[in-house]
């Protein structure tokens, strides 16, 4: 789904006026950007679990310091007829305002793919050995090839979008016999730890290619029930489970790879846990990042510990392979 975002731009005296007409109004949502945010999250490190101050904030913080109080409010409004009445409504409640200024822009969410819907499903094979088709439709394996039939239901990952093939790719690479990559793994890898594991597709891809076991996590019920099903269908209960959770959050698995094909932000906050439990030459693939926030997501990875061994493009979509130093 494509939004709007109505970017609001005002400074610390009238920012509270204008969350006030905006509260009343009914809009209780909002994202707001004030510079003195950025000097206590670079105070309080430790506090908020950010194990890196990025550039941007630390260049905010010294511009707060130096006495920036541009404060910056954002409201989204969807593409359709209510969203658009909405943000009109929105409009007029701050226009009279002064020292506000504000404009409306039309965004592609880089969230939007991970409710895209595959209406198109058919057997479609991904990277050398995997094919992924609906159960609805019947598919002659070819002896090398690896099967895994799926029904997608509202969940996300039915191997058809770039950002899963990509972890397919490069789980085909860090399973199978280990040789394509040019380091050397000092174990092999059995116990891959699929965080936001959607339909389940990359947790059973990694079974299916080598590894003992794989464990999923997804924050989503629907996406816990339909990858269930999905094991079940594929013969995997042995081999596979699925936890509902937030990120790593309470996990202690001791993975050998974790593949996380979430988006730039949510890969940025998982490396240090990702660090944290993987073993030295363990394998952190990690997808759903947009051409736009490689660099700053590459650096994150880095400074969790980890050097980055392959980036892999389609389109504008990025994955990072990377491996536990
Ligand atoms: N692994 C699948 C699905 C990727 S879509 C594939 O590659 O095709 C991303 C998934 O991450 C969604 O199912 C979403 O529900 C889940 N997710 C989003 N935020 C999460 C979080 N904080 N913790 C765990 N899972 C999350």
């Amino acid at each position: 789904m494509k939004y709007t975002e109505l970017k609001i731009t005002t400074n610390r005296d009238k920012a509270e006026t204008v969350q006030a007409a905006l509260l009343d109004g009914g809009f209780d949502s909002m994202q707001i950007d004030d510079p003195m945010d950025a000097v206590d999250i670079a105070e309080h490190q430790d506090l908020y679990k950010y194990d890196y101050i990025n550039e941007e904030i630390a260049r905010a913080a010294e511009e707060a310091e130096a006495g920036n109080d541009t404060i910056k409010i954002t409201l989204y409004f969807t593409d359709d007829e209510e969203g658009q009445t909405r943000l009109k409504e929105a409009e007029g409640l701050i226009s009279a305002i002064p020292e506000v200024s504000f404009e409306a822009e039309d965004t592609g969410d880089d969230s939007e793919w991970l409710y895209k819907w595959q209406e198109h499903f058919r057997p479609t094979k991904v990277g050398r050995r995997i094919v992924v088709k609906p159960g609805w439709e019947d598919y002659e394996a070819a002896e090398d090839e690896l099967v895994i039939e799926m029904d997608p239901g509202m969940a996300f990952g039915s191997g058809l979008h770039e950002t899963t093939s990509m972890c397919i790719k490069a789980l085909e690479k860090d399973l199978g016999d280990g040789s394509e990559r040019s380091y050397d793994p000092s174990r092999y890898p059995i116990r891959v730890l699929d965080v936001g594991t959607g339909t389940g597709i990359l947790a059973m891809a990694a079974v299916l290619l080598g590894a003992d076991e794989a464990l999923g996590i997804d924050i989503d019920d629907e996406a816990v029930r339909v990858a269930n099903e999905n094991i079940a269908k594929n013969g995997l209960e042995g081999r596979i489970s699925i936890r509902r959770g937030n990120l790593m959050d309470g996990i202690d698995y001791e993975p050998d790879i974790i593949v996380a094909n979430l988006m730039a932000d949510l890969v940025i906050m998982l490396s240090p846990a990702a660090s944290a439990q993987l073993r030295p030459g363990g394998i952190y693939i990690t997808s759903g990042i947009l051409d736009i926030k490689e660099e700053i997501v590459k650096k994150a990875i880095e400074d969790a510990g980890f050097d980055i061994i392959e980036v892999l493009a389609d389109g504008e979509w990025r994955a990072i392979v990377a491996v536990r130093r």
